[in-house]
């Protein structure tokens, strides 16, 4: 496909609108604006005509895959589909027009909807009090670090270390680096759950606190939560869970009851706000009473029929966010749960862990599992048998390009070698899941028959096979326009 720039297209004179002849009479620009105001000469805009601008941006929005293009089973990143009513709610004047500088009487619908907002996602992890400033998941995770550093120092006690097990999401040991933690790493038992054993070990009294990702990257749910509580408990440690796999357990169990004393959501995950591509994000941050007054302020409060901004917790760890976080986000994840409502919630639950455990039923006998018990949302494959034949995880997911489905997420969870980490979602028919299935099957069969056309792979997208490790090094992209 020849894809020009916008500029290429453009032509002198062309135009996007046809207006009327004016019925009044004509003013010169220099007659409304003062010239100290205007260039010199005129700004270098593409001039194109509207039909030729939607065909350019339509092209260019499928030159990536994206979830509106088709599946995405990228493990660990919930790509779930978009409805498109959020994005029409979202859109409303009455949100898009509102500057955050507005005083509070006249932003009541704003407040309305974030305190609701709270509410119900305090209702669906079991927590008592909530921020909704962090602007994605890894922020909501220093936030929630922060937030056990401060609970430590109100005891006036230095804890520096951080329990990170190995099958954690890898936003966390990062996350409990720059909150300015030492991270201790937990290896996981035969079943993927954290060795309890290696846990105990671990206990002494420099510990913060432990980080969970539940389920696990593995996509397992970690089931020994009483007895890390009970440890925990002793050494009067906190623990925070990650709770961007929170589709797997909306309806079923709740964070906050299973024992934890913090949580960061991903709206932009479980919650359907879309992303990619750097953000924006939102990874609210739920915490018990241990760690309410620590919170970062502004909360939204609620008094009679009057909602407000209350800066008053007076152990703050501070602002995290601009104004108040990612609005957009909040007003799409809200018209979310609205649509779902409470029943909806459990069956998004079911679906994706019944549609994970459908693939990898289909799949078990042709690639290896990394584990086999427990799968929740997601599980993770081996390419090891395929890796002996010939083609790694990595040609594996350059050639599921060309069947128009985006690769899983490979190389990750490290513990598995030739990861290949697949989560379907619960927004996906059975007859995608089927079809994926086949695919992977097929290329399978192809490595003994045909082995170069996977190595060779992608051979149907707009540009081939890209030399990933230069990217990563070279961040000059002048250096592959040369190259190319
Ligand atoms: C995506 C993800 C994160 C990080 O969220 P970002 O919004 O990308 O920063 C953290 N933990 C888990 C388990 C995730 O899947």
């Amino acid at each position: 496909m020849d894809i020009k720039l916008i500029f290429e297209i453009s032509r002198e004179g062309r135009k996007g609108h046809v207006l009327p002849k004016l019925d009044i009479k004509q003013k010169s620009i220099n007659e409304l604006i003062s010239t100290t105001y205007l260039r010199n000469s005129s700004a270098d805009l593409p001039q194109v005509p509207e039909n030729e601008i939607m065909r350019h941006y339509v092209n260019l929005s499928v030159l990536n895959h994206n979830v509106d293009k088709s599946f995405y089973p990228l493990g660990s990143c919930t790509m779930k589909y978009n409805p498109k009513i959020n994005e029409q709610l979202s859109a409303l004047s009455g949100f898009t027009q509102l500057h955050p500088g507005q005083p509070e009487e006249t932003s009541q619908g704003a407040l309305q909807l974030m305190y609701e907002l709270q509410q119900s996602l305090l209702e669906i992890t079991g927590f008592s009090a909530i921020t909704l400033q962090p602007s994605a998941g890894a922020q909501g995770e220093l936030v929630g670090l922060l937030l056990v550093k401060k609970y430590h120092e109100s005891k006036n006690r230095k804890r520096t270390i951080i329990l990170v097990p190995d099958s954690a999401h890898g936003t966390n040991p990062a996350s409990a680096r720059l909150a300015g933690f030492t991270i201790r790493t937990i290896p996981s038992g035969l079943d993927g759950t954290v060795d309890l054993i290696k846990l105990k070990e671990s206990l002494t009294e420099d510990v913060a606190g432990i980080m969970l990702t539940n389920p696990s990257t593995l996509g397992i749910f970690e089931h020994q939560i009483a007895e890390i509580r009970e440890m925990m408990d002793s050494i009067d440690a906190l623990m925070y869970m990650d709770g961007a796999n929170m589709n797997a357990l909306f309806g079923i169990v709740r964070p906050g009851d299973m024992g934890f004393d913090v949580i960061h959501l991903n709206l932009h995950k479980s919650f359907s706000t879309p992303h990619g591509g750097g953000g924006p994000g939102s990874g609210p941050v739920a915490v018990n009473n241990k760690l309410k007054s620590f919170l970062p302020v502004p909360i939204v409060t609620k008094t009679g029929d009057n909602y407000s901004l209350d800066y008053s917790l007076n152990e703050t760890i501070g602002k995290v966010s601009g104004y108040f976080g990612n609005f957009a986000l909040m007003v799409r994840a809200y018209v979310y749960i609205r649509m779902i409502g409470k029943d909806g919630f459990r069956k998004i639950a079911e679906h994706s862990i019944v549609n994970a455990n459908y693939i990898k039923s289909g799949l078990k006998d042709t690639y290896e599992l990394g584990f086999d018990s427990n799968t929740m949302h997601e599980f993770v494959l081996s390419a090891e048998k395929q890796k002996m034949r010939g083609a790694k995880a990595l040609d594996i997911a350059k050639r599921l390009l060309d069947f128009g489905i985006h690769p899983p997420t490979v190389y990750f969870p490290l513990i598995v070698k030739e990861a290949m980490m697949i989560e379907p979602t619960e927004t996906e028919s059975k007859e995608m899941l089927d079809r994926f299935i086949e695919v992977m099957k097929e290329i399978d069969t192809d490595i003994d028959k045909n082995l170069q056309k996977i190595l060779d792979a992608p051979h149907t997208t707009p540009v081939g096979r890209l030399d990933e490790v230069g990217a990563a090094r070279n961040l000059d992209i002048n250096y592959f326009l040369k190259k190319s």
